[in-house]
């Protein structure tokens, strides 16, 4: 069965997106640590992030790294963290998260917060612009 993010790349499900190529997406987590918490997601479906054809897999990290400049400028922080988790959804992603603080990447789920869907969509405008 097609992962939630296979289905959110596939349009079934609506989502806030940044960009997209023809190999990976990316769009905003709907429950972000950070305001601009993004998810760069490979449009093939592996569980484990480590399991893609080395190729593949630079050209992940090499896509993210656009998205993260653009949050970068788009966003008030000091940079862009990284982490790779996996537990949640067995599609493997990137989550790109604004940091300004070392404390500001904690996953703990009392940590993620809910935004109105218009500061969403201003946040996604504001990364867009910049990339
Ligand atoms: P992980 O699998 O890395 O532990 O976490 C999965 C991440 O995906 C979580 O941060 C969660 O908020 C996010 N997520 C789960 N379902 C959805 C969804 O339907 N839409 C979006 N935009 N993000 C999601």
């Amino acid at each position: 069965m097609a992962s939630i993010f296979s289905k959110i790349i596939n349009g079934e499900i609506p989502c806030y997106k940044i960009a997209e190529n023809e190999d990976y997406f990316a769009f905003l987590d709907i429950n972000p640590v950070q305001k601009g918490h993004t998810l760069v997601v490979p449009k093939i479906e592996k569980d484990y992030i480590f399991d893609y054809d080395p190729e593949y897999y630079a050209g992940l990290w090499k896509f993210a790294q656009k998205i993260a400049a653009a949050q970068k400028k788009a966003l008030p922080c000091k940079r862009i963290g990284i982490a790779v988790i996996g537990l949640e959804v067995p599609h493997a992603h990137i989550h790109l998260v604004p940091l300004t603080n070392e404390g500001d990447l904690d996953f703990d789920a009392s940590k993620k917060k809910t935004l109105p869907a218009e500061e969403m969509v201003e946040i996604a405008e504001k990364i867009k612009k910049e990339l």
